[in-house]
């Protein structure tokens, strides 16, 4: 059904070729519908005219009408400033100009009124405005005055050379609304207009643009919020029924020797309850015939490696093969290692794939998956190349998944005709509203506690004038045979000046744990794959007491016996990188420090960062307060995801409202799974218009 809103944006009166170019290119704005989406992101209330007298720091923004005299220009062959007074029948403020400042002598003319409108700051205890915004009085702008709220838009350098700027946005979605208000059609039931109070979708629309009066503001964003998240929880809702009832899974139907032998001879240590209660719910997807698509989340260190593994043994004892893919060769490695360790003692073949795999081996290895002769194979990316072809693989599982792209892991669904389970894995808490969006067609298991007797670590932070106290307390630990790492940042943009640093920290290492009393390992990202595994290694085994080294040991790597983690510049560090370099001590039973050292100046944001990883351990905590500083755009691995690209809701701030709209569309499915009742035809048509192109919808109606 074609709408008018699916008129090309060229057509409007105002745009054109030339401007319709530059709002797709700009802001993907094709059609009139997408203009109508490109909201205000804030508003100024110019709905009365104050007098001068009345100004007062309690609101940020002021209109005002008065006669414009006194013009001093300050500044001798080159003015510096411009500035004039502005009178009104209650007093006068001194509006001040440091720009444009030959057009400006020129604007105002003698005896005449303006309406100007700006922000007052306090100068010598007096108000003045800087750059006020001002216009002649007319009848147009004396009417509008005193009767408005001007929403701002986003704009561009670009948009505005063609007239684009804020104001111009308001003038075609002005001229917009005129021809096509009456035409905007509800798009929610009657039933959820009435239980949650919400406005109507036309009203709403056209005051977000335009809004009759402040308060109407606020109904208008909740009502347009409310509609975009629900659509979103429908449409993720709807995948992940549509994906479980129609796409096969291999059936595991029993648990075998395999598991058994494993739980009952070779598990050093009592399962968690919440590790017992996420196999359960592996156990019930692998019996359900169904792909499994389930994202693990827990903690660094709260044991998600050996519920994989237990995952991986039922797959086995069904027949099948078996893959464990790792972000980087460090942890491809390591979680080698460890499987090995635990599967060798039962004849369970495992091998390592990586790029640094030679020839003979990796031809080995293909053979053998090729004649099933090989149970688990663990690996990074090379693991997904073409070449590499299972006799049939049946599970996989993906540690630290935002390392993948959504590409990497489709290559996955093709090496068998019916896709193998899967088992995304990640140390990175998603706080929970998130995780509903970002993750919401998978299903989600969380392990919430940690193995017992587990001290939580330490955290100080330290500036640089401290440092000889941190060493002092490094020896100590390493006199009570502990080890230590030293960690610094190191970026694209600033490498060679990072890696100098790292370097240079090493050598102060050397010198401060001097041979033979002392050995140090470092680790970097420049070193060959064999040196950094060497390196690895030594301080693994406890041949070196500290390891310095970038984030390549960021995620995984697990040496119980270190027990302090020195994080340098640790302002420069995310949260939840700062939370998973931490998670690299407090594996043992004994007390571990996490030691953040900055530099004496901290931005604010640098502080917080800090702050927040001084008062708490709570990986979730972190995660939330990570959203809140950063928005959702810069946690790690959504922003490939267009579920991030939202008009009007924010994932950092609507929380609530996410965790509100997806239970709301879970009791419509409940009680109408295919959007037939008549009262849900809205809903049925806006989600046929989102599946649209899309195999799943055709599939299930
Ligand atoms: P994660 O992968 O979640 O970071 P791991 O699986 O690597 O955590 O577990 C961290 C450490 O805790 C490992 O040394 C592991 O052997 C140990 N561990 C795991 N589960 C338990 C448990 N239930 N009791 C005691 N130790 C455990
Ligand atoms: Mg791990």
């Amino acid at each position: 059904m074609q709408s008018v809103f699916d008129t090309n944006i060229t057509y409007l009166k105002g745009v054109g070729p030339r401007k319709a170019e530059l709002l797709a290119k700009e802001f993907d704005i094709r059609t009139y519908g997408d203009l109508l989406y490109h909201f205000p992101f804030r508003y100024v209330d110019k709905s009365r005219i104050y007098k001068i007298s009345e100004i007062n720091t309690d609101a940020a923004w002021f209109l005002l009408k008065g006669k414009v005299s006194n013009m001093k220009v300050v500044g001798e062959k080159r003015a510096r400033f411009v500035s004039f007074l502005l009178t009104d029948d209650s007093g006068s403020i001194e509006l001040l100009w440091f720009r444009g400042l030959q057009w400006i002598k020129k604007r105002f003319g003698p005896g005449k009124e303006y309406l100007v409108f700006g922000k007052p700051s306090v100068f010598k205890n007096h108000f003045n405005m800087v750059h006020p915004e001002v216009e002649d009085v007319t009848p147009e702008t004396e009417t509008v005055a005193g009767n408005r709220l001007e929403g701002i838009y986003h704009s561009t350098e670009k948009l505005k050379t063609v007239g684009l700027g804020s104001r111009g946005f308001s003038k075609i979605i002005r001229t917009l609304l005129k021809d096509t208000a009456s035409q905007i059609d509800e798009n929610l039931p009657d039933y959820l207009l009435e239980k949650y109070h919400l406005m109507g979708h036309p009203e709403a629309m056209v005051n977000i643009h335009f809004p009759k009066n402040p308060a109407i503001i606020n109904k208008a964003v909740q009502r347009l919020k409310f509609e975009e998240l629900l659509f979103v929880q429908l449409e993720l809702l709807l995948q992940k029924k549509i994906l479980k009832e129609k796409v096969a899974g291999h059936l595991f139907e029993k648990v075998g020797d395999a598991f058994n032998t494993f739980y009952r001879e070779h598990l050093p240590f009592e399962l968690t309850g919440a590790q017992k209660r996420v196999i359960r719910e592996i156990r019930a997807d692998l019996r359900s015939g169904k792909q499994m698509n389930r994202l693990l989340q827990g903690d660094v260190g709260s044991g998600k490696t050996l519920v994989a593994l237990m995952s991986m043994l039922i797959a086995i004892d069904n027949g099948f093969q078996t893959a464990f893919m790792a972000p980087t060769e460090i942890l491809a490695t390591q979680h080698f290692n460890t499987l090995k360790k635990f599967l060798g003692n039962m004849n369970i073949p495992v091998e390592l794939l990586t790029g640094s795999t030679k020839t003979a081996q990796r031809k080995k290895i293909h053979k053998a998956l090729l004649n099933h002769a090989l149970p688990v194979l663990v690996g990074t990316h090379a693991l997904i190349e073409d070449t590499v072809q299972f006799g049939n693989l049946g599970f996989v599982v993906i540690d630290e998944q935002h390392r993948f792209g959504v590409a990497q892991r489709a290559k996955l669904w093709k090496k068998n005709a019916i896709p193998p389970h899967i088992l995304v894995m990640t140390a990175t808490p998603i706080p929970r509203t998130l995780a509903m969006t970002l993750y919401g067609n998978l299903d989600v298991s969380v392990i919430d506690e940690m193995p017992p007797g587990r001290k939580p670590v330490k955290t100080l932070h330290f500036f640089e004038s401290k440092r000889l106290r941190v060493l002092g307390f490094m020896r100590e630990q390493i006199k009570k045979g502990r080890q230590a790492y030293v960690v610094y940042p190191l970026i694209k943009e600033s490498e060679k000046f990072d890696l100098k640093n790292l370097m240079d920290g090493y050598e102060n290492m050397l010198r401060d744990f001097p041979e033979p009393e002392y050995h140090v390992s470092v680790v970097h990202g420049k070193m060959k794959p064999e040196d950094k595994e060497f390196e690895m290694q030594r301080f693994v085994k406890g041949e070196t007491h500290i390891m310095v080294s970038t984030t390549v040991i960021e995620v995984g790597v697990d040496v119980p016996n270190a027990s302090v983690m020195v994080i340098e510049n640790a302002e420069r560090f995310g949260l939840s990188q700062l939370h998973q370099l931490r998670g690299r001590v407090g594996r043992g039973a004994d007390q571990s420090w996490c030691i953040l050292m900055s530099g004496n100046k901290l931005s604010n944001e640098g502080r917080k960062r800090l702050e927040i990883m001084v008062a708490t351990n709570d990986g979730f905590e972190i995660a939330e307060a990570d959203l809140k500083l950063r928005g959702p755009g810069d946690i790690q691995g959504t922003r490939q995801s267009g579920m991030l690209d939202f008009h009007i809701a924010n994932l950092a701030k609507d929380g609530e409202m996410i965790a509100r709209t997806r239970q709301i569309a879970l009791d419509i499915l409940d009680d109408d799974p295919r959007l037939q009742k008549p009262e849900n035809s809205l809903l049925n048509r806006e989600m046929r218009q989102r599946f649209k192109g899309k195999t799943l919808w055709t599939r299930i109606s």
